[in-house]
């Protein structure tokens, strides 16, 4: 393989957030140090949206643009364009989630650096170093390339589904419980908390609390507080050199639906929904959590999720096998009984 002499990069160096950024596509490769060919990774719809458009950016500002298109998140994707982008100096991966987890995994294995460029806040993932990536049919998360810069176009975020939008603003919601969570197992199995971590993990959560009017209207306003909050758990990640500060019991409930049933529901609003049990077992601020999905129309119920009270039940007392290395609220297991009486308590279910 060509030398490439890109290090490493731990945090995001680079965060432009507003209307237009796209326009300042070939300036930040400058800026970034950048002088060889761009490979942008697009699925057929995100590729109308923003891949055009930015290689033509990159064109006239002589950079060479290849558009890559992918259409799942799998291996075979990956060594698709880690074959067509093989003389490329940067990837760009331009979409909601697909074509940022290719990119972001490919230029991992390239050594080169990833460029994000989200058309939907949908989770944190636009902003962290892990790709979510279809391996052998199992959905696994790998350690990728943290973007060396995020390019966040505010007013094409808030023109996307609003449903995507919203649930990852509960994704970022849920960093409340993970953050819980880690220091559990801090006092439990006496794991290290990294403080810093922790706190922008908080930090993105809290800021999304205080905003929650303009979260709710969605508007580009309302996208850039979200887009930064992403960022800041992505760091968060990063910082801690894992996913813990933005994934506890509430992402393994969620993780044990998609292995029950076929994603009922999106990751975000499956997080979400399963924060509200998790505060309420950790005897934290169950109503709270709550109060703010219901007011920027996340799901707070199983029933808006597609879900019943079995699959749902179901998924909570086998969660704490999804990563049993992970300590949390759900220890080795909360019995069905506890659960049930969790969901209805917290208005999960009806009782
Ligand atoms: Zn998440």
């Amino acid at each position: 393989m060509k030398e490439k002499s890109f290090p490493h990069t731990l945090l995001t160096s680079l965060v432009s957030i507003g209307e237009d950024v796209l326009d300042s596509s070939a300036e930040v490769l400058r800026t970034l140090g950048i002088t060889g060919k761009a490979g942008i990774v697009c699925d057929s719809i995100t590729r109308d949206l923003a891949g055009r458009k930015i290689a033509e950016v990159l064109e006239e500002g002589d950079y060479q643009a290849d558009i890559l298109i992918i259409t799942e998140a799998d291996m075979a994707n990956v060594e698709k364009v880690r074959e067509e982008a093989a003389e490329a100096e940067v990837l760009f991966g331009v979409g909601g989630g697909r074509p940022i987890d290719v990119a972001k995994y490919t230029a991992h294995l390239l050594n080169i650096p990833f460029i994000s460029v989200p058309t939907a806040a949908s989770h944190d993932g636009v902003a962290s170093g892990r790709a979510s990536i279809n391996v052998e049919g199992r959905k696994s998360s790998l350690g990728a390339r943290v973007p060396a810069a995020v390019l966040a176009d505010t007013s094409l975020i808030s023109s996307a589904p609003r449903r995507l939008n919203v649930s990852g603003a509960a994704d970022i919601v849920s960093n409340i419980t993970a953050v819980n969570d880690w220091y559990l197992a801090e006092r439990i199995k006496g794991e290290r908390v990294h403080r810093v971590a922790a706190e922008l993990a908080l930090l993105a959560a809290r800021r999304l609390l205080q905003c929650r009017d303009l979260i709710r209207d969605m508007q580009p306003e309302g996208v850039k507080v979200l887009m930064e909050a992403i960022i800041l758990s992505g760091t968060s990640m990063a910082v801690a050199g894992s996913s813990r500060p933005a994934s506890g019991a509430e992402h393994l409930i969620s993780h044990s639906l998609d292995s029950l049933r076929p994603s009922p529901g999106l990751h975000g609003e499956q997080c979400g929904l399963s924060s509200i049990l998790t505060a309420y077992l950790q005897g934290a601020d169950w109503r709270g959590i709550r109060d703010f999905l219901e007011h920027i129309g996340a799901p707070v119920k199983a029933v808006e999720l597609g879900v019943d009270e079995e699959l749902f039940l179901k998924a909570v007392t086998e969660a704490h096998r999804i990563r049993p290395e992970r300590y949390t609220i759900l220890g080795d297991g909360i019995t069905l009984k506890a659960a049930r009486r969790a969901a209805r308590a917290t208005r999960i279910f009806q009782a």
